[in-house]
This record gives structure tokens, sequence and C-alpha cells, in this order.
């Protein structure tokens, strides 16, 4: 079954329609992909998997988002305990001011996972693992800070620090948008390693993005969502 079941959702930002009744559902250990033209919507149907639209003011919404049997486009969903459901991953790396250490440690404590300090230590290696970087980095773990690494290393450890609260779902708004090519691959190949263990929804105006890495492509056009296709059968002539 689905881990999301998202149904007839639309939103207005005021009197502006950005969502016009989409619908779609999105299945653990897959890499859907979100493409279309600048202001279709893209962001804003990313928004509302993890009620980070609520943060905006004048937004209405209407339709159901069902997870595990709840419907959490409803009133009765507490947003910031719904959020620890979901890493979030923006497409500038934001990597905190402080210690690499404390970028992923901060996370884990901030969502209330906060074990004895050794447990902690094993949690952030483990995330700074998966995301591909603690090789790189377990030297200079509290020398360095977030801001000191390259590019593709901080949008690395945003990563690290997405997966800090053991999400089911990793959303990421063009991850790679503002990366080199060679730190976009690395991102990518971790990706695929990443669906092993949770969802994952990717914003992107790459269609050789979307063709390597995603497993079905969902193209927005004007709030509405015309079209979910698997990858293989979206780039293969008829
Ligand atoms: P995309 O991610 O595809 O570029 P968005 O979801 O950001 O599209 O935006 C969809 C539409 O909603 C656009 O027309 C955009 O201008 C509008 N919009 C987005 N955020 C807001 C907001 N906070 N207030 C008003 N309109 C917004
Ligand atoms: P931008 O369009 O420049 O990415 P946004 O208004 O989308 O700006 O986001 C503002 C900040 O809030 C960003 O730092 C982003 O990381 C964070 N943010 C936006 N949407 C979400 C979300 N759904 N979950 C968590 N953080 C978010």
């Amino acid at each position: 079954p689905p881990i999301m079941t998202v149904r007839n959702l639309s939103l207005h930002y005021g009197d502006k329609q950005a969502l016009d009744d989409v619908s779609f559902d999105l299945y653990s250990n897959e890499i859907l992909a979100f493409i279309g033209p600048s202001g279709c919507g893209k962001s804003t149907a990313l928004k509302c998997l993890n009620r980070m639209h609520d943060d905006t003011r004048g937004v209405r919404t209407c339709g159901t988002i069902l997870m595990e049997g709840e419907d959490i486009n409803g009133p009765d969903v507490d947003p910031p305990l719904h959020r620890r459901r979901f890493g979030w991953v923006a497409q500038k790396p934001n990597p905190f001011p402080t210690s690499i250490y404390e970028n992923v440690a901060y996370a884990a404590r901030l969502h209330g996972l906060t074990p004895n300090r050794q447990a902690l230590k094993e949690h952030v290696k483990q995330c700074l693992s998966r995301a591909g970087l603690w090789d790189e980095v377990e030297e200079h773990l509290y020398k360095k800070s977030g801001t000191d690494l390259s590019g593709g290393q901080q949008q690395r450890l945003c990563i690290a620090r997405a997966l800090a609260t053991q999400p089911d779902v990793l959303l990421m708004d063009e991850p790679t948008g503002s990366i080199d090519p060679i730190a976009t691959a690395r991102i990518e190949d971790l990706l695929l390693e990443l669906k092993q263990d949770q969802a994952i929804v990717i914003i992107t105006h790459s269609m050789a993005q979307a063709r390597r890495i995603a497993d079905r492509v969902a193209y927005f056009h004007l709030g509405k969502l015309l079209e979910v296709q698997d990858t293989e059968a979206m780039f293969t002539a008829p």
C-alpha cells in the first residue's frame, strides 16, 4: 500500500489558486519526481505533505492526504509533530554555522531524539555515513563548521541533517539546483541508496536527473497534476 495517498488536494494563497484537484500516491522505497514549469505548484505540493504550507498566512486547502489511515490535511494534526516524519532539503545548501557534528546532533535533539551522549554520537555518525560524508569529515567533526565545507559537501551535510529524525519521507526541493555536475552525480547515487529506506519526493528541472533516478514522474502544469508516469514509460518512445 502507498505510504501517502493524496486525493483532490486544492490550495489557495488568498485569492490565488496554486493547486487544483491534485491526486497521487507515494510508495515507500520509491523516488517520485515533480516536474513542470516554474510557478506550476511543485513546491506548494511538496510543502503540503509535511504541513509546511501552514506557516504561510491566508492559505486554504481542501482534499485529503492519508498517511497510515490518518488524514494529515485535517484539523486534528499537530504540524510540528507531523513534520518529524519528514526530512527537508532545500535547493541552496543551508548548513548551520556550527560544527559539522552539531549540524546533525542539533536536528536529532530538536526532534526529541535525545539518547545519551554515546548513542547520539553513533546516530550522528550513521547519518553522516548514509549521506556519504563520514570519511571526509570524521577528523574535523568538531573543528570545522558546516559552512566551511564545499558546496556539494554542504548539501550532503544537509541530507545527513534531514536524516537525523529517521524520516519516513525525504522532501527535496531541487537539491542539486545549485551545485556542480560532479557533486550532483554523487548526490544522485546517494538518493538511489537512500530510497531503500524511505520514500523520496524530489522537485527537479532536469529531465536527465528524473530519467536517471526517478521511479515515477509527476508532471504539473498551472496547479494541476496532469499525469504520473513510470519513468521507464515516459522516456521510451511508443
Ligand atoms: P513551483 O514550485 O512549481 O515553481 P510554487 O508552488 O512555488 O510553484 O507556486 C505555485 C503558484 O503559487 C505560483 O503562481 C506562485 O506565484 C504562487 N505562490 C507560491 N507561494 C505563494 C505565497 N506564499 N503567496 C502567494 N502566492 C504564492
Ligand atoms: P525558497 O523558495 O527560497 O526555497 P521557501 O519559502 O520555500 O524559500 O523556504 C524558506 C525556508 O524554509 C527555507 O530555508 C527552507 O529550507 C525552509 N522550508 C521551506 N519549506 C519547507 C518544508 N516543507 N519543510 C521544511 N522546511 C522548509
